[in-house]
């Protein structure tokens, strides 16, 4: 009897051919799709191929794995619940929030000056704001806020903005952990979005003039899962 899927069941579609042939092997167990999975060694006497229902095939990318490393791989992934990244290419299914303390305040103003390299076009400044608090019964710390960003005013600045509304709506843009640059402990850290606190020069490596800041910044965003267009079924 196959395991559920559960709440697997809304990012696979049904396979319909059992020519696997194109997705190479599976991603976890690296055997054949039309063979068993890698995993499954249980004493129980079993057919020696698989059958369609055996193998799931993921619903935005197409890539193909065995049912019961589906399984075991989700139990074993770090990412949040109700998502799931394809072990293949990468790609969420479903939506990825992460565990940003939900007190913030995220201000966004727009102001005159001009960033270096991005000239003529204004500025959009962004205040990130936290108080330290207490979450699943952990004392988190609130170092070094309020704590302002900046990016260009231009149509690729206002489209990172809207994406950075989006990171923080799903609690993506801090999380709480130790600090790399200062070593505290519990407190509320940069999350794997990068974002530029300087203005006028770039002397930390977070300022500005960074021709590829906001082309890495779209590729932060996206691997947290937040893209312009959200592909749909
Ligand atoms: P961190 O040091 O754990 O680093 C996490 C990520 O943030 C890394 O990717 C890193 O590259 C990036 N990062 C580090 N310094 C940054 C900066 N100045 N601007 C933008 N991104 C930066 O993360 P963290 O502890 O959240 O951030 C460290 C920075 O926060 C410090 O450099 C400082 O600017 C600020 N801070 C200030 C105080 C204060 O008392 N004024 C205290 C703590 C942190
Ligand atoms: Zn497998
Ligand atoms: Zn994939």
């Amino acid at each position: 009897l196959l395991t559920p899927l559960g709440p697997l069941k809304e990012f696979v579609k049904r396979v319909t051919s059992l020519n696997f042939g194109e997705n190479g092997p599976c991603p976890i167990c690296m055997n054949n799709l039309n063979e068993e999975s890698g995993f499954d060694d249980d004493s129980t006497p079993s057919p020696s191929s698989t059958s369609s229902c055996d193998v799931c095939k993921l619903r935005k990318c197409g890539h193909m794995l065995h049912r019961s490393c589906l399984i075991t791989y989700s139990k074993n992934s770090t990412d949040a619940k109700g998502c799931l990244r394809c072990p293949t290419c990468k790609v969420i299914h479903g939506v990825k929030r992460g565990d940003m303390p939900s007190t913030g305040t995220m201000t966004v103003s727009k102001k005159r000056y001009s960033l270096p390299g991005h000239p003529r076009c204004g500025t959009i400044e962004i205040v990130y704001s936290f108080q330290p608090g207490v979450q699943n019964g952990v004392n988190y710390r609130a170092n070094g806020f309020p704590r302002t960003c900046y990016l260009p005013d231009s149509s690729k600045g206002q489209k990172v903005l809207q994406l950075l509304r989006v990171a923080w709506e799903r609690r993506l843009t801090f999380t709480i952990g130790t600090s790399v640059t200062t070593g505290a402990t519990n407190t509320i850290v940069w999350n794997e979005i990068h974002h530029k606190t300087e203005s006028t020069s770039n002397h930390s490596g977070h300022g500005y003039p960074d021709e590829n800041y906001l082309d890495n910044v779209l590729a932060e965003l996206a691997a947290q899962g937040v893209t312009e267009r959200e592909e749909c079924g």
